[in-house]
């Protein structure tokens, strides 16, 4: 069997020794291929065409080792729910960096055993967790969100012992870095102060080489990454997302969402929604995430002050006035966002109230979100609570009024409304319907909703109410879970 499916060029282990521990994946009993994607395997140039299924599952679990891999775990630290703790790749093994053309992904598994950094954690992980993290990021990718993608997940053969016994499983995860706010605050604490400055240069190298010749290249990294992750959970706002763990080692600064733990969609529209069942103050509800941006900033910003001056007062001014500028930079993003969610080009002072209010009527009356926003652009209203409610009904005529100022027709508008209200999003209840049977062996009904998921925006003829619905009092999911 051929097994040189991945055009490695492994850089990362070339920074200094203190960055990760070389590892090798646990071999697995009988490893079984559960789910591949095929577009995304396309899409980086793998050819498996002369793989059998059981070579695919050989290689995608770790028991043949692809030509060229590196094998490593990665170090970093992390912020955990304002703590900061030393962790590091518990359960994953960076296999190496593919190369195709121009672009750079590092591919790892997630599951395959114990690593330096496990503490007491075995390793492993079940198919459900695994899972999940396939669907929610294939659906984020669709919905043209930057997301680490999944490429496939094998069952091991093998039990994990959680409070109950599960299926085991290897996710392949793909993404363009695995460089992490929590990487700086690692490299910061170490004894040799240049580990700052070498994975500082090999990041931007490696994700900002237009500041390679920069002067005052720290700085404009900082803006750089500010611009980026304001962009990030402005995409996230958007659409409902709660990512549930934005703790400093999961904000990747390839600028994708990682870590697919506890996160969920919101149903009915409430900015103090919470689902992480670890989240028991609401640190990381929907509603507090940009501020939570802001602060997993400034503790990146941190971590650099000697390489924005050698100055340390003026290193923290510069730092400041940096991280100070976010508020208002999310503020016009959002505004700028909500606006074409309601089908507006053009800016005019009354539209933040008129955005504020339509808000304050779908939190009262438990709208669903992602349903309130994409029936809007339908020409007669369709017959949902809200849309009867006076206090809608009022909200809808000034809406009306505010669309008048428009140049464009109602029928451009309603284009824009179109591409930035997804009207598929991968909801709690059937998320977890599919998982419960996955974990059953039976995999049809994932594999039929993830091919839902990647048409969120496109015109769903053919397909179930069911996928639009908001969830009955008796399906509701109010919980989720790290899955680790
Ligand atoms: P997370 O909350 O998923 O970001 O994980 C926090 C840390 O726990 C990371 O360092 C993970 O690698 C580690 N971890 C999670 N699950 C396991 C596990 N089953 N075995 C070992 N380490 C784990
Ligand atoms: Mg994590």
């Amino acid at each position: 069997m051929q097994n040189n499916i991945f055009n490695f060029e492994n850089t990362y282990m070339n920074l200094p020794d203190e960055f990760h521990s070389y590892v090798k994946p646990r071999k697995v009993i009988s490893p079984k291929l559960a789910i591949f994607n095929e577009d995304l395997s396309t899409e980086l140039g793998f050819n498996f065409s002369s793989f059998k299924p059981e070579d695919i599952s050989n290689l995608l679990s770790g028991n043949i080792i692809p030509e060229g891999s590196s094998l490593i775990a990665q170090a970093y630290a992390g912020h955990q729910f304002g703590h900061f703790t030393i962790l590091g790749d518990g359960r994953a093994i960076l296999l190496g960096e593919h190369v195709l053309g121009d672009k750079r992904f590092d591919i790892q598994f997630k599951g395959s055993g114990p690593t330096p950094y496990s503490r007491s954690g075995d390793g492993l992980a079940a198919i459900g967790p695994m899972m999940r993290e396939y669907i929610i990021s294939e659906a984020m990718h669709y919905l043209n969100i930057p997301t680490c993608r999944s490429l496939a997940v094998v069952e091991t053969g093998e039990d994990v012992i959680r409070e109950q016994k599960y299926p085991g499983a290897i996710l392949t995860r793909i993404s363009k870095s695995h460089i992490r706010v929590g990487t700086f605050q690692f490299a910061v604490i170490q004894e040799d102060k240049d580990l700052v400055n070498k994975l500082f240069n090999y990041t931007i190298e490696r994700h900002f080489p237009n500041l390679i010749e920069s002067k005052s290249k720290a700085l404009d990294f900082l803006y750089a990454i500010i611009e980026q992750q304001a962009n990030l959970v402005t995409n996230w706002m958007r659409i409902g997302f709660i990512h549930g763990v934005m703790n400093t080692d999961n904000v990747a600064l390839s600028g994708e969402t990682i870590d697919y733990g506890p996160c969920a969609f919101m149903d009915h529209y409430d900015p103090l929604t919470v689902f992480s069942s670890i989240d028991h103050q609401g640190r990381y509800s929907f509603a507090n995430q940009p501020i939570i941006t802001q602060w997993n900033l400034a503790r990146l910003a941190e971590t650099i002050l000697p390489l924005i001056s050698d100055k340390h007062e003026n290193a923290l001014k510069l730092a400041e006035e940096a991280i100070n500028t976010f508020a208002d930079l999310y503020q016009s993003k959002w505004l700028d966002m909500m606006r074409l969610k309601i089908g507006l080009i053009t800016k005019e002072n009354e539209d933040k109230s008129l955005i504020s209010e339509l808000l304050d009527v779908m939190q009262k009356h438990k709208a669903d979100f992602t349903n309130t926003f994409s029936l809007l652009s339908e020409n007669t209203l369709p017959d949902v609570e809200l849309f009867k409610t006076e206090e809608f009904l009022f909200w809808y005529k000034k809406w009306k009024l505010r669309l008048e100022k428009e140049s464009k027709s109602f029928e451009d508008m309603r284009k824009v409304m179109e591409t930035n209200n997804p009207k598929i999003i991968p909801r709690n209840h059937l998320v977890e319907r599919a998982l419960k049977k996955a974990e059953e062996g039976e995999l049809k009904t994932i594999k039929e909703y993830i091919k839902i998921l990647q048409n969120p925006y496109g015109s769903q003829i053919n397909i179930a109410d069911e996928y639009f619905m908001p969830p009955n009092d008796n399906e509701k999911v109010l919980q989720t879970f790290c899955g680790t």
